[in-house]
């Protein structure tokens, strides 16, 4: 599933390779990635037509093209989306589902929207060039420059859930997932069922620091497909193979003590975590139960 890095990578890709390129024509070959746009298939086209591709934005796992009439084309990977930038003679992908010819500054060029099991999507944000109102609830991410870290602090402070399912709380931060939770939390040796309102402000800047470099590392080793004239998320970077010390190693040893790491159930997903380098907290609080107990 492709994560924050790999769709700032797209977006970076979309950047560098489409922008200030009009789109003459959309080849909408499947129903379903269109399926949020109000205007269907053929609106949709037709919403996208004649427009030029003035910038490249992101918000969380969302990306976005601006367009030069103040509308946007919005996007979202879901579990296996691709965007690709393609020569137009290049043969179809086999779960090719959305083309875009493009003319001008990408002339002869092509985006194709790839999606194997079709969760993510596209639509046509009507106003929605510097931020659709459809992602407007969205959290800014941690490696978005105007994110604030002090305010994440006092807001998870507030809060009595624990502090992975704060990191996965798309209205208080955004793009950190499932695996860079696991994995911030590992190295910042907290246990994810620790309560927002039992970690000092000390911990929290700790675990969104590392939360931070986790997804910067990533980023950095995705980047390489940057080169490329071909834009490709697939969610099987090799970061997944080499930097991980938690997520997704369950029964194998701590890369720091040694214990064997545990996984959990959890939201449907798993948590994976070193049960001595991330005790978990001693007494779950009940409603109504004393913040201080001594
Ligand atoms: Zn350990």
């Amino acid at each position: 599933m492709p994560e924050l890095p790999e769709v700032e990578v797209v977006r970076a890709g979309l950047e560098r390779h489409v922008l200030g390129a009009q789109i003459t024509a959309v080849d909408v070959l499947h129903p379903r990635p269109v399926r949020r746009d109000p205007r269907g298939p053929e609106g949709f086209a037709a919403a996208l037509v004649g427009r030029r591709l003035t910038a490249a934005r992101r918000r969380g796992k969302y990306f976005w093209l601006a367009l030069d009439n103040g509308d946007a084309l919005l996007g979202h990977l879901g579990m296996s989306g691709q965007m690709l930038v393609q020569p137009p003679q290049a043969p179809p992908e086999r779960h090719l589902r959305v083309r875009f010819a493009l003319s001008g500054a990408a002339e002869g060029r092509e985006l194709r929207f790839v999606d194997q099991r079709m969760f993510g999507g596209l639509l046509v944000s009507t106003d929605g060039a510097d931020l659709p109102a459809e992602i407007a609830h969205i959290a800014r991410d941690p490696l978005d420059p105007e994110f604030d870290d002090e305010d994440f602090v006092r807001r998870a402070r507030r809060r009595t859930s624990g502090i992975k399912r704060l990191l996965l709380d798309q209205n208080l931060i955004s793009g950190v997932g499932n695996i860079y939770a696991d994995e911030a939390l590992w190295r910042a040796r907290v246990h994810g069922d620790r309560p927002g309102d039992r970690l000092t402000g000390v911990r929290l800047r700790q675990v969104l620091g590392e939360a931070r470099l986790v997804m910067t590392d990533a980023l950095g080793q995705g980047g390489t497909s940057f080169d490329a004239l071909y834009v490709n998320v697939n969610g099987e970077s090799g970061y997944f193979d080499r930097s991980l010390h938690a997520y997704g190693r369950a029964g194998e040893p701590c890369d720091r003590c040694g214990a064997p790491i545990r996984r959990i159930a959890f939201m449907n997903r798993s948590s994976y975590f070193c049960p001595v380098c991330q005790p978990a907290p001693r007494r779950p609080r009940r409603p109504g139960q004393r913040r201080s107990p001594v």
